[in-house]
């Protein structure tokens, strides 16, 4: 609970708050997603490589420039905690807090994943969501959020007093390490803050806490994105299931998540190029 207020209000404090609202980034000039192309290439992808990440482990996957990746829930409701990195640069990867700003606190079909400063391009595209049905519920509360950073031993430790050594980002370190040589020190630094898939989150609206709800995801959802530029991604079934009471346990029921990988027909992808990094001259003021 915050303390109550000490100042009293000033005389104008009506025409203060009644003030309107602007949209930080007013996103019509943001490079438009070529949303018919990406349709027509969906038709005749074909799957090449699927991938199983166990309940409360993550494994990472590798996805080409030009092809599709899924998320799918399967045996039952599971959120999963996405990181991705440049398939060939781990300093470049995904950027919540930009893609929030951009796009708002939930990602949906034609949303973008950006990619950190310098670069800031799409890593991917949004292409189909099974549960674009949900919209926001009467709570305020969406799927598929760029508000949470992922549950982690530390924050656990604070609020508990406990060690939980299964958290979204200790699996996420542990699958980074194994897919990459590094040791789980040095691959710690490049785990960032994730797009939670298919995890129901919002801001209560009393205190404007951040709140979670069970997941209204059901085996045979999936969330698909086009990948922009090569990927390396690590998915984390987190331990919370489908985060309805707590994470960081081993007590909430748990679900594999299945990713899919599919290959497109170059020739459904005439006039798509991948993005270049920012154009911008990276003098910042010299
Ligand atoms: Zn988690």
């Amino acid at each position: 609970m915050k303390p109550r207020p000490e100042n009293r209000p000033p005389s104008d404090e009506k025409a203060r708050k009644a003030v309107k609202p602007v949209v930080c980034y007013p996103v019509d000039t943001l490079p438009r997603p070529d949303m018919a192309l990406y349709s027509a290439a969906r038709k005749r992808m074909n799957r090449i490589e699927e991938v199983i990440v166990p309940p409360r482990e993550a494994k990472t996957f590798r996805v080409k420039a030009g092809n599709f990746f899924r998320i799918l829930s399967m045996e039952g409701p599971q959120v999963g905690d996405l990181n991705l990195w440049c398939g060939t640069d781990l300093f470049e990867h995904f950027y919540s807090g930009k893609t929030r700003a951009l796009h708002g606190t939930h990602l949906g079909t034609g949303d973008r994943m950006w990619s950190s400063f310098p670069h800031l391009r799409p890593m991917a595209t949004i292409t189909h969501d099974t549960l674009d049905w949900y919209g926001f519920d009467g709570f305020g509360g969406g799927v598929h959020d760029v508000i949470g950073t992922r549950c982690d031993p530390y924050t656990g430790r604070l609020l508990s007093g406990q060690d939980y050594d299964h958290c979204c980002h200790s699996n996420l370190i542990r699958a980074l390490a194994q897919e990459t040589g590094l040791s789980f020190d040095r691959a710690e630094p490049h785990v960032h803050d994730v797009l939670n898939v298919f995890m129901c989150t919002g801001f209560t609206r009393d205190t404007h806490q951040y709140f979670m709800k069970a997941s209204p995801v059901r085996p045979g959802d999936f969330l698909e994105f086009f990948a922009e530029i090569d990927l390396l991604g690590a998915l984390s079934a987190c331990p919370g299931g489908d985060c309805g009471s707590e994470h960081s346990s081993d007590t909430a029921p748990c679900f594999p998540l299945k990713i899919e990988i599919f290959e497109t027909d170059p020739e459904t992808l005439e006039g798509w190029s991948s993005p270049r990094p920012s154009a911008y001259s990276g003098r910042h003021g010299k």
